[in-house]
Order: C-alpha cells, then structure tokens, then sequence
C-alpha cells in the first residue's frame, strides 16, 4: 500500500493519514513534519526550510526531494507507506516517480482531499497541535476535551507559526500555481480518486478507507 495524499494546506491530509495509519499499520510520511523537527533540531536544513515555511513558500525542490529520497529508503517503507505533503511540483513528482523505480516500488493510489479554499484559512487558523505526539485537533471542528491540552498524551497543544490568515493566502496561492496541476499529472497516470474532504472527518475516512479497500 504505497499512497500519496494530496489536497490544499489545511484539506484534512494530516488528521486521515493518522487515522489510515491505524487502518493499514504503514509509516505516515509528511515533509511537513520532517521539516518542523529539524526547525526545532536547528539544524542547516531547519534554518533554510523555516524561512520558506513563514513566508508560506515552497522549500527548493532538490532540498525537499532530498529528504523524501533518503526517508523512502528506510527498511520501514517496503511495507507500504503514507505520503502526506509530497510531491507539491510536477519537478518532484517526477522525482518521485524515479526513487520509486529505483527501489522496485510503484504508488498505490493517489488520493486527493478536495476541500473549497473558502474553508481553508478557517481550518487552518483553528489548528492546534500537540507538542508531544502530533495529535491534530481544530478549537471549532474537533477540540480537544479540556482546552488547550491534547486528549491523547495530556500534553499541551500549539498553533504553528504559519498558520495565520496571511501566511495561509501565500500558501492557497503557492498550492494553486505549483501543486493543482499534479490532479491533472495523475489523472493521466490512472492512479488519482478524490474523496469530499467538506464531510465530517470520520465520514472522510471511511471514504477513504473504501477506496483502499474497494
Ligand atoms: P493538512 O494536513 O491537509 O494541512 P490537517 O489534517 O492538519 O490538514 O487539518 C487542518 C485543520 O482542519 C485541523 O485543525 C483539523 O482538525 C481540521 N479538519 C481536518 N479534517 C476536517 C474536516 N473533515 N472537517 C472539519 N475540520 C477538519
Ligand atoms: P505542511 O505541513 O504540509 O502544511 O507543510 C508546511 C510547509 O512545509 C509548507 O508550507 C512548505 O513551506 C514546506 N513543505 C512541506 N512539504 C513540502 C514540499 N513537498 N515541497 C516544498 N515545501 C514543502
């Protein structure tokens, strides 16, 4: 089960990666994430992709295909994995398809969460996250039993940096130029289904689930 989720910033990718990890038990892997740990890690490749990701910008692809490559090399990924936040360009979807080929693999399904931009900047403003284990929640559509503090690990919750109204227009608008012609790359490819990412989240999950399954 080698999947790519895809869907604007703030669609839902995140939230249904964590709920099919528990379905098909393979590794969720988002460069979003990759890149915050090594923001807080310090490291070189922290410092660079932190000023890409407040101005809402995409980090270079050879950096971003970078990662992706090394990661999908781990032992972990012969099993089957999640993609979540890559490819966003059509240079590192190619890419993509390449480290792919190289290790024996080929994608599973493509799967895109289609939520209309109005709700996006609603979604992502509301976001909140745990600083422990990632749990997602949102203050309006899914919060936390005792605000603030994460249901899972009792942790507390935080807001990342990008998620204002002005860094997500940058965002919505970067996703529009660079990342919307992927739907079209993998229509073509025969791999691409997209599931109605408005409805509440379990109903998305069990759209998607019945994808995978079907
Ligand atoms: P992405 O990973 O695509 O950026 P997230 O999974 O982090 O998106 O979700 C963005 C925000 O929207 C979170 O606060 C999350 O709780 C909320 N959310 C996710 N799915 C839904 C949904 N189906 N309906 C309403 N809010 C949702
Ligand atoms: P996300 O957690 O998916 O919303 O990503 C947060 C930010 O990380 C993005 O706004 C980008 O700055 C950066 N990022 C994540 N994935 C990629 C990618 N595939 N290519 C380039 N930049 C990325």
């Amino acid at each position: 089960m080698h999947i790519l989720l895809m869907g604007p910033p703030g669609a839902g990718k995140g939230t249904q990666a964590a709920e099919l990890v528990k379905e098909f038990g393979v590794p969720h892997i988002s460069t979003g994430d990759m890149f915050r740990a090594a923001v807080k890690e310090g490291t070189e490749l922290g410092k660079q992709a932190k000023a890409c990701m407040d101005a809402g910008k995409l980090v270079p692809d050879e950096v971003t295909i970078g990662i992706v490559r090394e990661r999908l090399a781990k032992d972990d990924c012969k099993k089957g994995f999640i993609l979540d936040g890559f490819p966003r360009t059509v240079e590192q979807a190619d890419a993509l398809k390449g480290i792919l080929e190289d290790l024996g693999l080929s994608l599973t399904r493509v799967l895109n969460i289609n939520v209309p931009a109005a709700d996006l900047i609603e979604r992502a403003v509301g976001r909140r996250i745990c600083k422990k284990c990632g749990a997602t929640y949102h203050v309006k559509f899914n919060p936390s039993k005792t605000e603030g503090t994460c249901d899972e690990c009792g942790s507390e919750l935080f807001q990342r940096a990008d998620d204002t109204e002005e860094t997500m227009k940058s965002r919505l608008s970067v996703y529009e130029d660079s990342t919307r012609p992927l739907i079209e790359y993998y229509q073509k490819a025969g791999l691409y289904t997209e599931v109605d990412g408005r409805q509440a989240i379990d109903k998305v999950t069990s759209d998607l689930v019945a994808v995978l399954k079907g």
